[in-house]
């Protein structure tokens, strides 16, 4: 159970029935952009105006931000052009800093996320205060840390607390900069339905174009908010600059998003949603059933490796029948990739279970009384 004490993120934000739009270049470089990203943002639907101040890079001697210097470029466009402001913080420091200088939102970067000592010095630092924070998932894929720090911050009376679905830094992720795992932010939503999740397509996809797909993918998802890089010349940024866009690039994807209801109160809607529901369970239930009866013949197959001293794996039997799967899988028009997947876990469980089975001490036989 959920013991965080938060607020609706209307009565932060003032936004409801459309997404959050945060929006601004990856790091402030001088007054100029700044100020020109905000004018031409104005044809957008933009609610806080977004630029790093202090980045934490990867590697040393790359552009660090400019520091403290640009918080009053950072406020001084958000003023002019009425729109609220955002900026990341990872220490202490930078929260009183961010604050001094009216910054509206701060948000922890999944670099800090990572870091439980930096999260608590930050939580510290926001006691006593109503900024709203957004925390951004970390760069593992850690549910937990994710939660963890949004407590910390929760704890030190934050309110006005949200997350930032940004992706994860895995092996043998080739498409993007960091995979989406929307099943976290789904398992996300499912432990604290209360959060807002806002998704920033920007370091997900670390590419331009693949920008506008990822901001649809967290609206069909019904998630709240969209934090989306924005500069006056993207290919020149100092820091991102493969996945920043122009303003007027930001004003078309918000155009065309289609944003979806959470649930739609329509009779007839909910009655065929009803029908169509009932036969998926059923279905369901018919899965496991089979499952389960595969599972049976699986213990079978244990018993008589165990008998005879062979291996719970042949590479080849694993091999043909991967293939025949997804063939056949792929004949019925389920796409491979899924095929492939769902089949790597029936047979991790496979062999799991025949371990399980050819490990397991024999049965005492009864002993005959020799009376
Ligand atoms: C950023 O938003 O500029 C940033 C550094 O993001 P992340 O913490 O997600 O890497
Ligand atoms: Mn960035």
């Amino acid at each position: 159970m959920s013991d965080l004490v938060t607020l609706p993120m209307v009565r932060w934000s003032g936004v409801e029935g459309r997404p959050l739009v945060i929006a601004g270049p990856c790091s402030a470089e001088s007054e100029a952009q700044v100020v020109e990203t905000a004018r031409r943002l104005q044809g957008a639907r933009v609610d806080y105006l977004r630029a790093g101040i202090w980045k934490a890079r990867t590697r040393p001697a790359t552009f660090e931000g400019m520091g403290d210097a640009a918080l009053p470029w950072l406020q001084r466009a958000g003023r002019e052009y009425g729109m609220r402001t955002a900026t990341e913080v990872a220490t202490a420091a930078h929260v009183a800093a961010a604050l001094r200088h009216g910054i509206d939102l701060l948000w922890i970067g999944a670099r800090t996320t990572v870091n439980p000592f930096s999260v608590q010095e930050i939580a510290e630092a926001l006691r006593g205060v109503t900024v709203p924070v957004l925390v951004k998932n970390p760069t593992s894929p850690d549910l937990g840390l994710w939660i963890g720090a949004m407590e910390r911050i929760n704890r030190a009376g934050v309110r006005a607390l949200g997350v930032i679905h940004r992706g994860f830094s895995v092996a043998a992720n080739h498409r993007y900069r960091n995979a989406p795992m929307w099943e976290l932010a789904i398992e996300f939503r499912r432990l604290h339905p209360g959060i807002p999740i806002v998704t920033d397509p920007s370091h997900i996809t670390g590419r331009r174009d693949l920008v506008p797909d990822i901001a649809q993918r967290a609206m069909d998802l019904g998630l709240d908010g969209l934090m989306i890089e924005v500069h006056p010349n993207p290919d020149q940024a100092w820091s991102d600059a493969a996945q920043q866009i122009t303003p007027e690039r930001l004003s078309e994807i918000i155009a065309q998003l289609k944003v979806r209801r959470a649930d739609s109160p329509d009779a007839d809607f909910q009655q065929s949603l009803q029908l169509l529901r009932d036969r998926i369970d059923h279905i369901d239930h018919d899965l496991i059933d089979l499952l389960a009866r595969r599972m049976r013949v699986v213990e079978e197959i244990a018993g008589f490796k165990r008998d005879n001293n062979v291996a719970t794996l042949q590479v080849s039997r694993w091999t043909a029948l991967r293939e025949d799967r997804v063939e056949r899988a792929a004949e019925m028009g389920l796409v491979a990739d899924y095929a492939r997947a769902l089949y790597e876990v029936i047979h991790r469980e496979s062999l799991r279970r025949q371990s399980e089975i050819m490990n397991a001490e024999p049965a005492h036989e009864p002993v005959e009384s020799k009376a």
